[in-house]
């Protein structure tokens, strides 16, 4: 079988599909599901549509257009604002996209009337994150004029959160949102269909037990596919954490040491690390590199180490003396890694369907007696 490789057991996706998709349906909240870090993959949006979610969210129009090429039909929002160069093909491929800038909004209209559609329009707003975003003052406005425009047609206005500042919003920062949809709606006298309070940084707060307000989407993409929340990296009850795995291929077994190879001063081993201190780990070469993935975003498998990474090659330590030339090693996926995974060339996905096994919840204190090398 093809290395290194992805395997990803859909059932996994499915469970954690539809017990997000139960559990906010409890609250009134839809969800979107985001393929952005799998690349749009087309079983695996199609796993996530099987479990129950109400449409697809992706940041590539590359990525729908190649679920639209698969025959899917589903509504396919654009949740990064498009580029002003894509804004015919935004219209052909998605249902509706984020927006913050009137240009491509014009220019989004222009190309829906060419191609005799209405395209959907959700503002996205600025509300702490500073990434993109309308700010809250100027949304009233932009919204009037999206309503006004032929073309387009205002659809939902959402916020995005711990994107690039790594928190995760609180029920003030929701209730602003909430008061905002109600003033774009008494303004421009139209119903908003969504109303999306952010990302898998968001399932505290929607999952909570206080009011919810105006909020009925979140876009999720991390917690489906890795069970984790984004911000503090737990594992959220219930979910698999494991759908995914990477397989790498032994290709050099050896006695060198850990320590004699490695200066703390080259400028390629990113700074002192902490491997264990034993003489008797064979050091494996794997044909794995920086270009595959990312490789601080790997959990090496029990009694194995991280000990370094070139753009082609992993470096590891084992305790593990039957692991050979050939030899298969397979390790789980941070989202960083996954997300680099699933995009490079050299790299296939294999797709599994199996009855889950039970979840696995994270071992207490795992510790491990550390040199520092
Ligand atoms: C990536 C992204 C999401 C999904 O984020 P997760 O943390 O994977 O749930 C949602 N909305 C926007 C705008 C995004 O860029």
């Amino acid at each position: 079988m093809n290395c290194p490789r992805v395997e990803v057991d859909l059932s996994k996706i499915r469970h954690n599909s539809q017990t997000l998709v139960a559990r906010l349906k409890a609250r009134c909240i839809r969800v979107t599901a985001v393929t952005k870090a799998v690349c749009g993959h087309r079983a695996i949006a199609q796993t996530m549509l099987d479990g129950g979610v109400d449409g697809l969210a992706d940041a590539r129009l590359s990525n729908v257009q190649s679920l639209r090429e698969a025959g899917n039909t589903c509504p396919i929002t654009l949740i990064r604002t498009p580029m002003l160069s894509q804004a015919d093909d935004v219209v052909r491929f998605c249902d509706a996209s984020y927006n913050t800038q009137m240009t491509v909004i014009a220019a989004l209209a222009a190309a829906a009337l060419r191609q005799k559609k209405v395209h959907g329009i959700l503002l996205m707003v600025e509300m702490g994150d500073l990434r993109e975003g309308i700010m809250p003052q100027d949304l009233g406005a932009i919204a009037q004029q999206v309503a006004d425009m032929p073309g387009v047609a205002l659809t939902g206005v959402g916020a995005n959160f711990a994107c690039l500042n790594g928190t995760a919003p609180n029920s003030d920062q929701m209730r602003t949102l909430s008061d905002l949809a109600t003033d774009v709606e008494r303004r421009c006298g139209a119903m908003l269909q969504t109303v999306s309070g952010g990302n898998s940084a968001n399932l505290p707060w929607a999952l909570g037990g206080h009011s919810i307000g105006r909020i009925n989407d979140l876009r999720l993409g991390e917690a489906i596919l890795l069970g984790v929340d984004p911000v503090t990296g737990d594992r959220i009850n219930g979910l698999f954490h494991d759908a995914f795995k990477l397989v790498a291929e032994v290709i050099e077994v050896s006695d060198k040491s850990a320590r004699s190879s490695v200066s703390a001063a080259g400028p390629n081993t990113g700074g002192l690390r902490l491997v264990p201190n034993e003489a008797k780990a064979a050091r494996l070469l794997l044909a794995l590199g920086k270009q595959d993935t990312d490789v601080l975003g790997l959990s090496m498998p029990a009694g194995h180490t991280f000990i370094g990474a070139t753009s082609d090659h992993l470096v590891i330590s084992s305790k593990q003396a039957t692991l050979s030339v050939g030899s298969e090693i397979s390790f789980q996926m941070n989202y960083s890694a996954l997300m680099q995974a699933m995009a490079a060339p050299d790299i296939q996905t294999k797709c599994l369907d199996d009855v889950p096994s039970p979840i696995v919840q994270a071992p207490k204190g795992a510790g491990a007696h550390l040199a520092l090398i």
